[in-house]
């Protein structure tokens, strides 16, 4: 089987901010990791091939150069390759541009069967590229995969998770899953995997490699506009009890509640 994982590499979102000029997120001198739900997806294909032992396992990011360095983590895991897609051209991408350019990519690849997602980007939070890709492509999709009950050569049966319950589906390869934390737990890197990261030849394509259509990628081809973007103001007022008597803090919470017309 032909695996794909999408991976992002996203700003670490505890030390995230937001330039008001241009309502982008400031990437600039902040730590980038992994997107944290795109490990769940990583460790699902890793799985998979467990299950599958001749399947291969490809890992693609869309990013600038540095965003080789989550490609590598996930060799590190255990993908077999990695491919960068990067060009000036694709910066300012929203989620359609992102998912026409990820697909292009995906087809380039050659034959795939299973597209893995995370449920979406920490910085970015909208969860449309899976599903962006997958109406690209064609194919069928099971979004918020939580458990996967039944893997042949030809369908997937997964149970995803909705606000009300749970849904199994069955569709049929190729097919796009997006993956969520109840899924798996994703292993740490091993030894041999860390050197393989570090040795491993990461191929760039850009848009001319791509044979992308440049109207449809970065600004010209993102019809989202930011209209505002801010950090949040704390409005709620913490306060701590530090008293060693428990009583005395049983009592000022109370009476700080009483002040609040709480209780
Ligand atoms: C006007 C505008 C300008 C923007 N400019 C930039 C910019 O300059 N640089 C920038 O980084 N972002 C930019 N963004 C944000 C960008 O749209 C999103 O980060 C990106 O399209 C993915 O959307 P998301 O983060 O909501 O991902 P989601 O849809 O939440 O992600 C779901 C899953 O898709 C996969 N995925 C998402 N993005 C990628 C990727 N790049 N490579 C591989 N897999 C991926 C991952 O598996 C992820 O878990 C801009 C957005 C707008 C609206």
């Amino acid at each position: 089987m032909n695996i794909i994982v999408c991976v992002k590499q996203v700003p670490d979102t505890s030390q995230m901010k937001f330039d008001p000029e241009t309502k982008t997120i400031v990437r600039e001198n902040v730590e980038n990791i992994v997107n944290p739900f795109d490990l769940y997806a990583v460790e699902e294909a890793l799985r998979i091939k467990e299950k599958f032992p001749e399947s291969k396992i490809t890992a693609i990011c869309m990013g600038p150069k540095q965003a080789e360095n989550a490609l590598r983590e996930v060799i590190s895991m255990g993908a077999d390759s990695a491919v960068l897609i990067s060009d000036k051209s694709f910066a300012a991408s929203d989620t359609l541009a992102t998912s026409y350019i990820l697909s292009e990519a995906i087809k380039k690849t050659g034959q795939y069967d299973i597209i893995l997602f995370g449920k979406m980007a920490i910085d970015g939070d909208t969860a449309q590229v899976g599903p962006g890709v997958a109406s690209l492509l064609d194919i069928p999709q099971i979004t918020f995969v939580r458990k996967i009950e039944e893997i042949t050569n030809e369908k997937i049966i997964a149970e995803r998770a909705l606000e009300t319950g749970y849904e199994t589906l069955e569709v049929q390869l190729p097919c796009v899953l997006t993956c969520i934390k109840e899924l798996n737990e994703p292993r740490l890197p091993s030894l041999r995997g860390k050197m393989k990261a570090k040795k491993e030849e990461i191929p760039v394509l850009n848009a001319e490699a791509l044979s992308i259509d440049l109207s449809r990628c970065g600004f010209k081809g993102s019809p989202t506009w930011v209209v505002k973007a801010f950090s949040p103001v704390m409005t709620k007022e913490n306060m701590i009890f530090k008293s060693e008597d428990q009583r005395e803090n049983v009592d000022n919470l109370v009476s700080k509640l009483k002040e609040k017309a709480v209780i």
